[in-house]
């Protein structure tokens, strides 16, 4: 679906995966105004298709929208572009239990500038692909992570906690220099200090001692997971002592659990951290450790409609 806007509201249309046609001069091409979610449509127990949490999805590309000077796109405007991309390719959705069609909502400076400033106008696109578990190996095989010394993925001030096109191109040569060296994704740590876990690549980070699972703070520097936020959510109604705190790596280094969330991970287990050439296993480093089970058992229960949906995050579609 192809929104263009937003001099006369958003207009849009459904139209056939294919090119869109750009200036040299865009403005997302020079100057970055670029910023997408990702979503899941699930085929679910109750055989019906549903999204989760979409309206937390419109919000925070609202909040990114405005950091980067772009037009916010509307919540009903977001949800119905996705609502219809997955109603029109509701045959890609994949059987319960075998994946999910993700879907990414993109909003981007479609219009020409020459000089530094925002475009003159928008597009906003959502387009979708079938997808099974993001790391190899499946979904609940434990990942290896490698904690980042020299590279930052974002800095105080900046656009951490968007979900800006740039901060990912800003961690690619990181994390294939991590992927070369056999680590499934990379740890980052906080700019001033070097000493506190932020978050990997592409999801958010937990850590387990005992009964206490703890996470990153929202400082501006991560992104504000719908996963993560569910995942707080379900841990608290299970009698964790839940707290956003900074954690020292080497706190991370002692905890009996990690695991990563997001909405292409789910919920990882990971199956060990290795910092500055220390290699710390949790759980063996082959099976899913416990507590991250449980809460992704949860989760997915609620997003495949196996459970009552108490917290009132299932939306259905089709
Ligand atoms: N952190 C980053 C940098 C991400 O790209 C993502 C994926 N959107 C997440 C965390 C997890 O966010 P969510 O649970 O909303 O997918």
């Amino acid at each position: 679906a192809v929104w263009n806007g937003p001099a006369k509201g958003w207009e849009g249309q459904l139209q056939d995966y294919g090119p869109l046609s750009l200036m040299p001069s865009a403005q997302a091409l020079n100057y970055g105004q670029s910023i997408f979610e990702g979503m899941k449509a699930r085929r679910t127990a109750k055989d019906r298709i549903v999204l989760f949490r979409p309206e937390m999805n419109a919000s925070r590309m609202k909040d990114g929208a405005r950091r980067l000077c772009m037009p916010e796109v509307p919540q009903h405007t977001f949800i119905n572009a996705v609502e219809e991309t997955v109603r029109a390719n509701s045959e890609y959705v994949p059987p319960l239990g075998k994946g999910a069609l993700y879907i990414r909502p993109l909003l981007f400076g479609s219009g020409p500038i020459l000089g530094l400033a925002p475009a003159p106008s928008y597009t906003f696109v959502t387009y979708c692909a079938a997808v099974g578990s993001y790391f190899k190996g499946g979904q609940l095989k434990p990942i290896d992570l490698v904690v980042e010394n020299k590279f930052h993925r974002a800095a105080p001030g900046g656009m951490g906690g968007t979900k800006a096109a740039g901060n990912y191109s800003a961690v690619l040569q990181i994390q294939r220099a991590a992927n070369a060296k056999g680590f499934a994704d990379v740890v980052y740590l906080d700019c001033k200090t070097d000493a506190y876990l932020e978050e990997v690549s592409a999801c958010n980070i937990f850590v387990v001692k005992g009964r206490t699972i703890k996470t990153p703070p929202l400082t501006g520097t991560i992104l504000p997971g719908v996963t993560r936020d569910s995942i707080l959510q379900l841990a608290r109604k299970r009698g964790y002592d839940v707290k956003e705190q900074p954690i020292p790596v080497v706190e991370a280094l002692e905890a009996d659990e990690i695991f990563t969330t997001g909405t292409a991970v789910v919920v990882s287990p990971v199956g060990s951290l290795t910092h500055k050439g220390k290699r710390r296993v949790y759980g063996g480093g082959v099976a899913p450790t416990p507590v991250g089970l449980e809460l992704y058992g949860d989760l997915t229960a609620i997003q495949n409609e196996q459970t009552g949906d108490h917290f009132g995050w299932v939306h259905p579609v089709c």
